[in-house]
């Protein structure tokens, strides 16, 4: 028999805090004799110190059997053929997912077949790294067959098996690698990383849209910077268009911007871009990557026009900010003064560049606040008030728009209707017919 100091000691080692919602579906499945333990991300999330933001449960029971046992809840089949039933315990989505081993990948990309064990260990065998492959049950406490503990306290990331015939299985994992490396700050393991370098053609047989999850996550990650310095192979075979214009570029510069942005993924997808932002034919580029990627059209073309205004003055008065503002949109304005500030940062630019970008950002704020006309649409006089003030609709009437709207972002003249009218009659007096 163990000391009770021993006791208290292996139990508080073995102690996860398990949600009440997640409880009662452990609980049901046990009741009902079956095996049940969370896994993943929210073990290795919470053996970090972090909390989960959602609990996987992986257990003996088969799909059917999941059915029978929370027959009286909401359930989702999420991936019947894969054994994952949702259940939704108060509310709150819970993925169980029954013990199963994969079977072989033909393409790098789906397994072919999947079949159902009765073996945790098995289960735990298939997940891509030791510190997702850790399973907890408040009964069983831990089953970690292959050190996943040992390696999130050292902050490593290690293929379950051999890393080659892992990452050969399904490739995406070598994009997960570096997504955690990046997010969670963890190095990866040295044979599993040359694994990884290796095997990278292998990426391109991945979905786009597989591919764009992880990419976005791995830039908005905390160590962004480094991965993408220690494995820039792989972003140039993954990426050949970025490739080809990062190669001209100063990398450890370009880590440097990523590393002074907030973690808004626009931003750090628009820094990442930046080798493609010097030409016409680079934007294009960059358009077209994202597109591949099956990014949404609005994160596209935010990214795109970040890169496409990157020489928009900023440094001046109101006319200058209304206009950069004019020219990027209300959201975009910040964005782009903040890659300015990292770029500023990245290049150690004087001080003075610096306050110039804070001098910006405050005008900008300021000109936000007051809700001045930003857009066309804005404007206090439209073209059915010039109509019926004697102009003839057509070309002229939209040029005369455009010119009563410059006059506002320069401060020649208020955005006020009377005013706009009285501007544009002496600017633009009404031809008679
Ligand atoms: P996140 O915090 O991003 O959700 P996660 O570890 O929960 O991290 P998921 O993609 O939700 O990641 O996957 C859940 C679990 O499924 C992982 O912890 C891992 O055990 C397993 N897994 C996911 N993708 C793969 C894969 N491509 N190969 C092997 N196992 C995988
Ligand atoms: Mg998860």
């Amino acid at each position: 028999m163990p000391s009770t100091k021993e006791n208290i000691q292996k139990k508080t080692e073995s102690f996860l805090y398990i949600p009440p919602h997640v409880d009662f579906v452990l609980d049901r499945l046990t009741d009902a004799g079956h095996e049940a333990f969370a896994v993943g991300g929210c073990v290795r999330d919470f053996l970090r110190g972090v909390v989960p933001h959602d609990y996987d449960v992986t257990t003996s029971a088969r799909p059917e059997q999941i059915h029978a046992v929370f027959a009286d809840c909401r359930l989702i089949d999420t991936g019947i053929a894969h054994g994952t039933v949702t259940v939704l315990v108060d509310g709150e989505p819970i993925e169980v997912t029954t013990y199963r081993i994969d079977g072989d990948y033909r393409d790098s990309r789906h397994p072919e077949s999947v079949s159902f064990t009765d073996d945790i260990e098995k289960d735990l065998a298939r997940r891509d790294f030791t510190m997702n492959a850790i399973a907890y049950s408040p009964l069983r406490a831990f089953c970690d067959p292959f050190g996943g503990r040992e390696d999130i306290a050292a902050g490593v990331i290690r293929a379950v098996g051999d890393p080659y015939a892992r990452f050969r299985e399904d490739a995406l994992r070598i994009l997960r690698a570096l997504r955690f490396s990046a997010v969670l700050d963890f190095g990866i393991e040295e044979e599993t990383s040359h694994a990884a370098l290796a095997l990278c053609p292998l990426l391109l047989h991945i979905s786009p849209e597989r591919v764009r999850v992880e990419l976005t996550k791995l830039l908005s990650g905390v160590a962004a910077p480094r991965v993408l310095l220690a494995y820039v192979e792989i972003f140039k075979t993954l990426l050949p268009a970025w490739g080809q214009a990062a190669s001209k570029w100063d990398l450890t510069a370009l880590a440097a911007v990523l590393s002074d942005l907030p973690s808004d993924p626009i931003l750090r997808l628009a820094a990442f871009l930046l080798p493609l932002s010097d030409t016409d034919q680079g934007r294009k580029a960059a358009h077209a990557l994202l597109t591949d990627l099956r990014f949404d059209n609005r994160t596209r073309d935010r990214v795109v026009k970040l890169l496409s205004h990157l020489s928009d003055p900023y440094e001046g008065e109101g006319a200058v900010l209304r206009r950069f503002l004019a020219g990027l949109g209300r959201e975009d304005a910040l964005l782009m003064l903040a890659l300015h500030r990292g770029m500023a940062e990245a290049a150690s630019a004087p001080p003075p560049a610096l306050s110039s970008i804070e001098k910006a950002r405050e005008g900008v704020l300021k000109i936000l606040e007051s809700g001045a006309c930003l857009t066309m649409a804005e404007l206090a006089l439209r073209g059915d008030d010039l109509i019926r003030e004697g102009y003839a609709p057509g070309r002229r009437l939209g040029e005369i728009l455009r010119a009563l709207f410059d006059a506002v972002l320069d401060g020649a003249c208020p955005n006020d209707a009377a005013a706009l009218l009285a501007y544009a009659k002496n600017h633009f007096p009404p031809q008679s017919k």
